[in-house]
């Protein structure tokens, strides 16, 4: 039942995305006016306007001027929904992670979710989402320094507690090492390869997440998005699309590698840790 909840809600909330995604980066209220067509500009009435199931209703068409509806539309619909329900699955009923930590999640899967559309469309990444990110995250944790508790001690009895002080250095510190790491590759990127692989909107992006998700699971998200990215290579290569110094934007790679890693967050960073035991081994 909350699980149903959960997935209308992240419908509604992809409804809302959709309108970020076309006005964001074209300067327009996000607010106002209200939604309208594209191509004729006529209003879409509430029962148009029906997540997913208007897009199937009208077939794809605008009522007014039966002009083709861009299928992303229900794919940001669809995408935000299952991402709303798998993080309240994995997350709440099974990790007992509180709401709070659950909506800061969603809110980060919602700002990557429009920053990677706008990327595919346009190249970029709009700042107004990355810096309000980088700043929401420290702040968040500051109020709800339950977001840096390790998982899986969410529903341990007699947890350790984070404090307020201490649940702003890790988001801080996952600002660092997350933007770090990729700023590390694009300057390194600039003097091997002369040319950009991942530009600074990719930076303040990896920032945005590691603000939220701490340095752990950013390292681990870092190092998952080139097998997505070297998946979609592959693929274009197969079909002979990439030719050389084809652009690929950066910012879905990372957007799907982290979208993934927090619900698997628990068993990713244990791994990390195995590992970081190992190596104190071999230094000590
Ligand atoms: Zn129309």
């Amino acid at each position: 039942m909350l699980l149903t909840l959960a997935v209308v809600f992240g419908l509604i909330m992809g409804s809302f995305l959709n309108v970020c995604i076309l006005r964001i980066p074209r300067n327009e209220s996000i607010v106002w006016p209200g939604s309208h067509c594209s191509r004729c500009g006529g209003t879409i009435v509430w029962y148009d306007n029906i997540p997913l199931v208007s897009y199937f209703l009208l077939k794809g068409r605008c009522r007014s001027c039966s002009g083709e509806i861009s299928p992303r539309y229900p794919l940001v619909e669809a995408l935000t929904g299952l991402m709303f329900g798998v993080f309240f699955y994995s997350l709440v009923l099974k990790a007992g992670v509180p709401l709070s930590v659950y909506a800061a999640y969603c809110l980060l899967g919602c700002a990557l979710l429009v920053s990677s559309f706008i990327d595919v469309e346009l190249y970029v990444i709009p700042n107004e989402i990355t810096y309000l990110g980088m700043v929401f995250g420290p702040v968040f944790s500051f109020i709800f320094p339950a977001l840096h508790r390790p998982p899986g001690s969410y529903v341990a009895v007699g947890a350790m507690e984070v404090g307020r002080w201490d649940a702003l250095a890790s988001s801080l510190c996952g600002i660092l090492v997350a933007g770090g790491l990729v700023l590390m590759f694009v300057v390194l990127g600039q003097i091997a390869l002369r040319r950009e692989a991942m530009g600074m909107g990719d930076v303040k992006l990896m920032g945005m997440i590691g603000g939220i998700v701490g340095w752990k699971l950013s390292v681990m998200v870092f190092f998952i998005a080139p097998f997505f990215a070297l998946l979609l290579s592959l693929q274009l290569l197969l079909r002979g699309q990439l030719e050389k110094g084809h652009k690929i934007p950066y910012a879905p790679f990372l957007s799907i590698a982290a979208l993934v890693a927090i619900p698997l967050q628990g068993p990713l960073i244990r791994f990390l840790d195995s590992r970081i035991y190992i190596f104190s081994l071999l230094w000590s």
